[in-house]
């Protein structure tokens, strides 16, 4: 029976689990993804210069980060994201420069709005300006101990009760960043939200690099590095501990398989997980089921104008009172970087939380239909350009950190057995933590693989070294 065995089963191919595949490509590993396609909530295509894109589109440019590792390693290129990346369009006005600071005296509003929003921005920053120093690694410090800090930052409260009651228009500027977390406002725990400030104002700070090519480009291109060792639409439906190894029973095409494993790394959402590692200790099965997610709608759309336009220098433009919150100018990626405008650009637009449940009720049609009139409103004349749409449903598309979240860390991350957790809802900062943790969960995976080997029978063990 051993001899069947690989050293390790890698469950799902998105992010984390590619990552943890290809920090394990020498040893003798199997990856099984339920979908018929890598990637999992990083989906891109690219249409000439261009790509189109339906899932994460920033990525964490600092040198030190782990996607710059994973980047560094597997060969593709990341490039921080040109021009502006904080543009704004709210009560028929479109600011495509400037500061945020700004943005409540350039918008049209009431004073009472105005003051309110200004008072609640102050309370932000300061807030935000705290984030900023704690987030930061100290020196000596791991990353699990950094991590559990930000966790605990203002875990014992929501974000709406830590901002109050705004008037409308002050809630629909401060809707729109806090809700691309998925959370709503009174969901999210207020440390988080200020998080989510602090990775759109400090610009830099966070997420702000773009992957040459389309986020595809590095998932689909680590999985043909790997080959036949991927397989799709291989649906994992249990995972079960034996004496020294572990179980893995899957369907693939109608028919039951199984495949036995040294370790296993588990990099699929945590309900997934929860579902189908059925024998962890009862603790992190528990954690894992009060892990929350919300949905995005997401579309992406090209367009064939051969101009300049307005917005070409502007990367994202927050969208308050629309049916997404927030357009990306994903060409902008292109052209940013070329001398000469080429024709056409690609955008994508997305909503989530809220705005995403009532959107999941309708269909795709009429879903693009209230999509491009809202997009010709916020960008006059696109509408009239677009030769493709389309739309994408995630129902789980990001973890948040809601109050009393803090407490499950230690639970999560805490090694037990030969399953290795891995997955963006280890951490908060979405791909990083996701390819962090598929790091993380690879090195645990050749640690065992590592001390076995050297415990088992000479004949599995690679020559000893008669130099010495
Ligand atoms: C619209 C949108 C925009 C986003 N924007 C950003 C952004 O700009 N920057 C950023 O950092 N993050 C962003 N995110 C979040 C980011 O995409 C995720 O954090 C990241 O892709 C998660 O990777 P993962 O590998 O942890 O999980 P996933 O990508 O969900 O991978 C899990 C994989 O497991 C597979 N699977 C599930 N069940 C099974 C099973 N039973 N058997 C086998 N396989 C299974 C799934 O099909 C999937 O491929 C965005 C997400 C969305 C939806």
């Amino acid at each position: 029976m051993a001899d069947d065995m690989v050293d390790v089963a890698i469950i799902g191919a998105g992010i984390a689990g590619l990552t943890a595949a290809w920090r394990l490509r020498h040893d003798d590993i199997v990856v099984l993804e339920a979908d018929h396609r890598v990637g999992g909530r990083i989906r891109s295509e690219r249409r000439g210069p261009y790509w189109l894109n339906w899932g994460g589109h920033v990525y964490d440019g600092g040198t030190a980060s782990a996607t710059q590792r994973l980047l560094r390693d597997t060969g593709f290129e990341s490039r921080p994201v040109p021009g502006n990346l904080a543009g704004l369009s709210m009560n028929d006005k479109l600011l495509l420069s400037g500061r945020v600071e700004t943005f409540p005296f350039r918008i049209p509003m009431s004073w009472r709005d105005r003051a309110s929003l200004i008072r609640a921005g102050a309370k932000v920053r300061l807030a935000v300006a705290r984030y900023a120093r704690l987030s930061k690694r100290r020196a000596g410090e791991d990353e699990a101990t950094r991590q559990q800090r930000v966790y605990d930052f203002m875990n014992d409260r929501s974000f709406a009760d830590f901002i109050g009651q705004l008037p409308e228009d002050a809630e629909a500027l401060f809707k729109p960043t806090v809700t691309r977390s998925s959370a709503e406002m009174h969901q999210i725990s207020a440390g988080a939200g200020v998080g989510y400030f602090n990775l759109v104002w400090n610009i830099g700070a966070g997420l702000s690099h773009s992957i040459v090519g389309g986020p595809s480009t590095l998932t689909e291109g680590i999985a043909d590095a790997l080959g036949a060792r991927v397989h799709l639409g291989a649906q994992v439906e249990e995972v079960i501990h034996k004496k020294d190894s572990v179980l893995v029973r899957y369907r693939q095409n109608g028919t039951e398989r199984e495949v036995q494993a040294r370790c296993v790394v588990l990099a699929t959402t945590a309900s997934v997980s929860h579902r189908v590692a059925v024998d962890l200790n009862d603790d992190v099965r528990q954690a894992l089921a009060r892990v929350e997610y919300g949905p995005f709608v997401s579309a992406a759309f090209l367009t064939n104008e051969t101009d300049r336009q307005p917005w070409d220098d502007t990367y994202a433009v927050a969208t308050p009172k629309r049916s997404f919150n927030v357009v990306l100018n994903m060409s902008n990626n292109v052209h940013g970087y070329t001398p000469e405008r080429q024709p056409g650009s690609s955008f994508m637009a997305f909503s989530p939380a809220g705005l995403a449940r009532e959107l999941l009720e309708q269909d795709d049609d009429t879903i693009l239909r209230t999509y491009i009139e809202d997009l010709d409103a916020v960008l006059p004349g696109v509408a009239s350009h677009l030769v493709e749409a389309e739309v994408a449903r995630w129902h789980e598309a990001s973890p948040y950190c809601f109050p009393g979240r803090a407490k499950l860390q230690p639970i999560l991350t805490r090694r037990a057995g030969r399953v290795m957790l891995a997955g963006d809802y280890l951490g908060t900062q979405y791909t990083e933590s996701a390819v962090h943790t598929g790091f993380t969960a690879a090195e645990a995976a050749a640690q065992v693989l590592a001390t076995e080997r050297h415990k088992r029978p000479s004949a599995a063990r690679p020559p000893k070294s008669t130099a010495s």
